[in-house]
């Protein structure tokens, strides 16, 4: 079975976890329980991030990995729709106005 760690050694098999295991991808059961563990902290965490991927304009959730910046209508980050029906149209507007402007 697998044998104690010292907390030195208990760090650095995390730091493994941390540079090996893909997250989402399954947790091998072969791994010392003190890995395992960290694996599903990891994902636990990615879990929780996408949770706050919320578009900050509609407030859906925003389904792909980065979502769009929402720049000019607000400092977040904002989902497909609204990125085509609301933050292009605006960032045309300034255009336009810039253009009439100068
Ligand atoms: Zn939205």
């Amino acid at each position: 079975m697998f044998r104690d760690l010292d907390n030195k050694e208990e760090q650095e098999f995390k730091q493994w976890a941390r540079d090996n295991y893909k997250p989402g991808t399954e947790v091998n059961t072969a791994y010392h329980p003190v890995v395992q563990a960290e694996c599903k902290l990891i994902n636990q965490e990615i879990e929780e991030d996408s949770v706050d991927m919320e578009c900050s304009i509609c407030e859906s959730k925003i389904e792909d990995d980065y979502g769009n910046n929402a720049s000019p209508v607000n400092d977040g980050i904002c989902c497909d729709n609204c990125n085509m029906s609301v933050v292009i149209p605006a960032r045309i507007k300034i255009m336009l106005n810039y253009k009439r402007d100068e």
